[in-house]
């Protein structure tokens, strides 16, 4: 499993903020700039997580969000919707569309890499040293 954690953002200073907050905590940053591109990059990285933003141009984090869950490679790879839509429902409709949970924009600097962290699967263990 990679370590490294893709960010699905079309604002540079939302990207910005959350590459930087994550880096400042020793992960590794991948960023697209587009739904297209993600797609592209999550099955060519294999990321430990995607942040995925919902509003995207062109092709929506939705759309996106049920793209990469067709390829059975990525199936264990969480995805994390950043949205600053803040209706009823929208937190149905991005689980429905495959994500694995949600975080509301404008991030929380003190929290966004608690909240992360929390959706990664757990760390890939070391293999174990055989006794002799
Ligand atoms: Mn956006």
């Amino acid at each position: 499993m990679s370590d490294r954690l893709l960010i699905i953002e079309d604002n540079a200073q939302n990207l910005y903020l959350m590459r930087f907050l994550l880096e400042k905590n020793g992960f590794a940053v991948l960023g697209a700039e587009t739904g297209a591109e993600g797609i592209r990059m999550a099955l060519h990285h294999k990321p430990r997580a995607i942040l995925l933003d919902i509003q995207l141009p062109g092709m929506d984090g939705y759309a996106v969000a049920r793209e990469l869950k067709k390829h059975p490679e990525l199936a264990g790879i969480p995805i994390v919707a950043v949205t600053s839509y803040a209706m009823v429902g929208d937190r149905e409709h991005v689980l429905a569309a495959g994500a694995t949970g949600y975080i509301e924009k404008p991030i929380n600097p003190e929290t966004f890499v608690s909240e992360i962290r929390s959706f990664l699967p757990p760390e890939p263990k070391p293999p174990e040293k055989s006794l002799r």
